[in-house]
């Protein structure tokens, strides 16, 4: 396993660590006190190749390979993980169309996203189904004329007020069925005047097809506000079968596949944080003076740092060997993205928390980000299947 740095992801890196430089930290805490989507900054994103990560060359996507993404994501949630979430889950959502989609899907879903700066969901959770998403109960009836009708509700899904295309993992036949599809909604680019605002009520997306996709209000979230969470419902809404990808039985196992490209990411997410919190509590520990020295000289408060820096930096390696499993398609790579997904929450928690800690009261306080990271570190242990259900999958492994 080789984790020198090549020339290529030098160059990714240096971008990103630019654009989070200029773009993202300056002003990050306002923007998260006033919980705006950061159109703006997505949109540089997407100008500058930050996104859509995993389309395809053959489709003049840029095809970047799993360990440089995690790069891209880890650098870019260094500035802000709401942000990194927000332009990740492009390609969370469209990475089941990449690899397992036919030539006409993958132009007719994933171009767009080359040729525009559009945002996409990826619906897998349900009010009733969180870590248990295989007991879903939204579902496609196929009706007479061939296609299907779609019906239920997802719940928590990033992007959903701005989305110009859902994908849905749903079962077949019935709710209680038990095969589950993947398939794909393409709705009309999201207007100026459509945008919601975290005051905004919902609102309705009346297919040309048939049938409605109904957003529900922006939720307020404790942390990762610079990205946007909402309900979605479906009603009646027409599919045919060109939106189904692959076997409309295999879903479930696409499903899975997404997860072990994601779960690297949400480490990536974790490491970035736990790097920043790392960072900006060395700086303060080494300017603040207490009892005539430097707070990052008092030998306890520096084991403090020092463990902080040992779980960054594990975090790193699980990150990276995880990223090379994942890359190479090994048998074992599930376990290994769970490992990362799990050390680097536990990372990015904990860095977040011993940082606000050794900031004393001024951690306590809005106006320094470390209680920002101290909020937004808590969904990495969380989203993409809490530590739980990572600790099942390893566990049912190992046995
Ligand atoms: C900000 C945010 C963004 C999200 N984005 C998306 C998205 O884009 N798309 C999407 O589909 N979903 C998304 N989610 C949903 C997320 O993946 C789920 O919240 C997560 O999988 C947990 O499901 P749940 O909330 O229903 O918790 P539950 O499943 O109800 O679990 C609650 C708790 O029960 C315990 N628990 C659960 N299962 C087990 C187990 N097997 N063994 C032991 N203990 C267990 C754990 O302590 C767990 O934390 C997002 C969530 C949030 C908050």
């Amino acid at each position: 396993m080789d984790f020198t740095i090549t020339e290529d992801q030098q160059m990714y890196l240096e971008l990103v660590r630019k654009f989070v430089k200029n773009e993202i930290l300056p002003g990050v805490l306002k923007r998260e006190e006033e919980h705006i989507f950061p159109e703006d900054i997505i949109e540089k994103a997407w100008e500058i190749g930050l996104m859509n990560l995993c389309v395809p060359e053959s489709i003049k996507g840029y095809e970047v390979d799993i360990i440089t993404s995690s790069l891209i994501v880890r650098e870019l949630s260094y500035g802000d993980t709401g942000i990194s979430t927000s332009a990740m889950c492009n390609d969370l959502a469209n990475i089941v169309i990449a690899q397992h989609g036919t030539e006409e899907q993958k132009t007719r879903f994933l171009q767009p996203f080359v040729e525009k700066p559009l945002i996409a969901a990826f619906c897998l959770t349900e009010p009733g189904a969180g870590s248990d998403n295989a007991s879903m109960k939204t579902f496609i009836r196929k009706q007479d004329d061939g296609t299907y009708l779609l019906n239920g509700e997802k719940c928590f899904i990033t992007n959903a007020s701005y989305a110009s295309q859902f994908t849905i993992f749903c079962k077949v036949g019935k709710p209680d069925g038990l095969m589950i599809a993947c398939i794909i909604i393409p709705s009309e680019s999201i207007l100026e005047a459509d945008i919601v605002t975290q005051s905004s009520g919902g609102k309705e997306i009346v297919l040309k097809e048939g049938g409605t996709i109904m957003i529900g209000k922006p939720e307020d979230k404790l942390g990762q506000r610079l990205s946007n969470t909402a309900a979605v419902k479906f009603e009646d809404v027409v599919i045919d079968t060109t939106q189904i990808i692959g076997n409309r039985r295999l879903g479930f196992t696409y499903a899975i596949d997404v997860l072990d490209y994601a779960r690297p990411m949400v480490a990536a997410i974790g490491v970035g944080l736990a790097r920043r919190a790392f960072d900006i509590t060395l700086e303060y520990t080494k300017e603040r003076k207490q009892f005539g020295e430097r707070i990052c000289d008092l030998p306890v408060a520096r084991d403090t740092l020092v463990s902080m820096w040992k779980r960054m930096e594990m975090a790193e390696m699980a990150l990276m060997k995880a990223a090379c499993k994942v890359e190479s398609g090994d048998p074992d790579r599930g376990i290994y993205a769970s490992l990362a997904k799990n050390v680097a929450a536990e990372a990015a928690i904990y860095c977040a928390n011993e940082g606000l800690h050794l900031h004393g009261g001024y951690g306590f306080m809005t106006e320094y980000e470390i209680s920002k990271l101290a909020r937004d570190a808590h969904i990495i242990d969380i989203y993409e299947g809490v530590r739980e259900v990572q600790d099942m999958i390893i566990g049912r492994e190992l046995v």
